[in-house]
Formats: C-alpha cells, sequence, structure tokens
C-alpha cells in the first residue's frame, strides 16, 4: 500500500468509528442571508443557534466600513503585524477595546482561538501551576497545554475544589487560574469575585475568556487579563487580550500566534470598528438578546438566563440529534451540541439569542420545543 493509501485508509477507519458512537460532524452550507435567516439545503430556516449575538454581522453600516477599509487598505494585511502588516486600523481596534473594557490596553489577533493559545505559554511555563474549570473552552486547555506548567481542572465554578487543590498542591512555581465569564454551552456566569478572592490569597492570576459576555452583559470583572473575541456579539472576526501595558507589549514580542501569522484583514479590523461603535452607543441591543433568552428559558420552564445562551441538556448523542432534525421540520436551526465539545452523557441543543429575534419566532420556537422534547419522552417511556 503506498503511504497514500495508508492514510487514507487510517481516515477513514477513524471516521467509521466516529460514526458508530454518533459523535462524526459534517460540515453543511449554510447561507446566512439576514441575522437569524439561513438557508440549508434549500430551506429556510431560522437560526437559534448562531453567536450573532446582536445581528451585527448584517449591519449596512458593519458591512460598509469593512468594504471602505479593504477599497483603501487591500484585501490582506499583507504581512504579520511587525513586518508590514500592521494596518493603522489594528491601533485604533485595540485602543477601542480597551476603552470599552475599561482596560489599560489591548492586544489584537486573528482570532479568539489564537488570543488564547498565544497568551497562556506567556504568562505560564514548565513549573507552573494552571488551574482551570473543567467546561472551560476547548483553547483554554490548549494554551495550556501548550504552556507546559501543570494542569489541574477544577469543578465547574467550585472555588472550594480550586482551593482544596491548591492546598494540596502547594504549588512551587507561579499559578494561573483560567476560566470563562459567560460558558459558552452552559450560558451560567463564572463566580469571577470569589475567584479573585482565591487568587489574592494563593498570589495567583487569574485569566477570563469573555467570548459570550462582550456586547450581551455587563460583567464586572476584576481579572488582570481578560480575552474575548470580536467573532460573536461583534459579528465580525478577531481575537483581543486585555492586560497590563507591559504585558500587552510582551504579547507582541512573544505570543507565537501573533508574531508568526498574518495580520487580521483590513476590511476585518474596518468592520469591527464599526459594530464596536455600534455597541458602545446603543446598550439596548445586548439587552435585546438577553430579553429574548429569557423570554424562551421561561416558555419552556428553563432557568433565567444571564445572557443570551439556554442549554437543553438532552444526554444522549443520538437523541440530541434526532431533537435536532425534528425542529429542523419545523423551520428552526439549532445544531446539535456532542461530546468532546461538551461532557460524556451531556449532549443538547443550544439555544441562542439574538437582538433581532422576533417574539413570536421565539414563542413558536418554545412551543416546539416543548411538544417535540413531550413526544420523545413519551416515546421513551414507552419503550422502557
Ligand atoms: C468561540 C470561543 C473562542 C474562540 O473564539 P474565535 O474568535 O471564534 O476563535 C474562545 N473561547 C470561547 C469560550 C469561545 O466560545
Amino acid at each position: 500500500m503506498s503511504s497514500f493509501d495508508e492514510i487514507s485508509a487510517f481516515a477513514k477507519a477513524r471516521l467509521d468509528d466516529l460514526e458508530a458512537k454518533n459523535l462524526r460532524r459534517q460540515l453543511r452550507p449554510t447561507d446566512r442571508r439576514a441575522s437569524g435567516e439561513s438557508w440549508c439545503d434549500g430551506a429556510r430556516l431560522i437560526s437559534f443557534c448562531d453567536n450573532d449575538y446582536l445581528g451585527l454581522s448584517h449591519d449596512k453600516d458593519v458591512i460598509a466600513a469593512g468594504a471602505a477599509a479593504a477599497r483603501t487598505y487591500g484585501a490582506g494585511a499583507g504581512a504579520s503585524r511587525l513586518v508590514t502588516g500592521d494596518c493603522p486600523l489594528n491601533t485604533q481596534l485595540e485602543e477601542k477595546i480597551a476603552a470599552m473594557k475599561s482596560m489599560p490596553a489591548a492586544r489584537l489577533f486573528g482570532a479568539g482561538y489564537l488570543a488564547n493559545i498565544g497568551t497562556i505559554p506567556v504568562l505560564a511555563r514548565a513549573g507552573d501551576l494552571i488551574l482551570l474549570d473543567e467546561l472551560s473552552h476547548s483553547c483554554l486547555h490548549a494554551g495550556a497545554q501548550l504552556s507546559g506548567a501543570d494542569i489541574v481542572r477544577f469543578r465547574h465554578n467550585d472555588v472550594d475544589h480550586a482551593r482544596q487543590i491548591l492546598l494540596e498542591q502547594r504549588p512551587e512555581g507561579g499559578i494561573l487560574i483560567l476560566t470563562e465569564t459567560v460558558f459558552s454551552m452552559d450560558g451560567d456566569l463564572a463566580p469571577l469575585g470569589a475567584l479573585d478572592e482565591l487568587a489574592r490569597e494563593f498570589g495567583a492570576w487569574l485569566m477570563t475568556d469573555d467570548a459570550h459576555g462582550f456586547g450581551v452583559v455587563k460583567i464586572d470583572n476584576p481579572a488582570p487579563v481578560q480575552m474575548g473575541t470580536l467573532s460573536k456579539a461583534v459579528g465580525c472576526y478577531g481575537g483581543y487580550v486585555c492586560g497590563p501595558k507591559p504585558l500587552i507589549d510582551l504579547l507582541a514580542s512573544r505570543a507565537r500566534s501573533f508574531v508568526y501569522t498574518t495580520g487580521l484583514p483590513p476590511g476585518v479590523l474596518g468592520s469591527a470598528l464599526q459594530a464596536l461603535e455600534i455597541i458602545d452607543k446603543n446598550d439596548t441591543l445586548g439587552e435585546r438578546a438577553r430579553a429574548n433568552a429569557k423570554r424562551f428559558a421561561e416558555l419552556i420552564g428553563a432557568p433565567p438566563p444571564p445572557a443570551s445562551i439556554v442549554p437543553l441538556v438532552i444526554g444522549d448523542e443520538q437523541n440530541a440529534l434526532a431533537l435536532s432534525n425534528q425542529l429542523e421540520q419545523e423551520g428552526f436551526l439549532v445544531t446539535a451540541i456532542r461530546p468532546p465539545t461538551v461532557p460524556e452523557g451531556t449532549a443538547r441543543l443550544r439555544f441562542t439569542f439574538s437582538a433581532d429575534h422576533r417574539e413570536s419566532d421565539i414563542d413558536r420556537l418554545a412551543s416546539v420545543v416543548q411538544t417535540t422534547v413531550n413526544e420523545n419522552q413519551n416515546s421513551v417511556a414507552a419503550r422502557a
């Protein structure tokens, strides 16, 4: 067998294994024509699974600002920012982000994923300890692994467990605590005040991932290092880290995912600047997204969500996929979320809400969800 055939057979076997476990993922062209409106396989669906919480990806001013920036500065950055890719919009955007987050300085990255995997290894290294919430996003885990530090996961939002780990481990090196502000798959908030106290008690550093908070919910965040993304409520693309000015300077010299990659395309920078202007001037956008999520949660009898994410944990992957398919029959796009994105046995539908969703659509979604879940429970009961 040639190595080409070997690789092909190797990948095929892995795919078959994933398929058997209902864990194979499929790409599906989705034509998003407006916030919340998507076309899939020729059908018009109302999406309740985007992270475009404020509908800014389709805002006409955001699009126009991106087009204008591309016309002026080009379609691509041409090089990394340290070579010739430092389009002036980068600095403007960094200043705007820092001001909006009330932080001294910000550094842009190509994406939120790149921000985390670049920054964590600058803050921690072999001999240090990284303590992270077990439900933290994959890129926080990946950044922790790249750092070479020892890694211990604490139970979700369990500050006592984190303290117990620190008392048992008595680390000699530095300690970095990582968590999210709004958890991406559960929609709940981290106990940032208590984590900050814990960090002070042990001389640890706290870093937060605000991917699902920024623009949606104002959070009193004491963390000295705050990461976020421009790809969710901001409706564009890119990531950032805010922190002390010397750290932000250091990232430009030492964060590998900053140094060795091309600057963001000028069009994206122009769009993001405009989107931030809009967010800065309209408190009501985030409020509307949260109110929509609350409305849905109330209708299906779920606890009130602090941000705009409402999870419905199903458990089994196959059932989650079936429910997602049933919703699609009714005109709703809600992708099933399966392990390893969420822990084993907690496959779910993750409903997200945008400022643009219509109340009538939310109400119909809630009624379809309730009917479908009840039918499924009855059929499970009948089989048992
Ligand atoms: C989406 C997400 C990221 C990655 O951000 P991108 O800009 O999409 O790369 C990081 N952290 C969390 C919690 C996220 O949900």
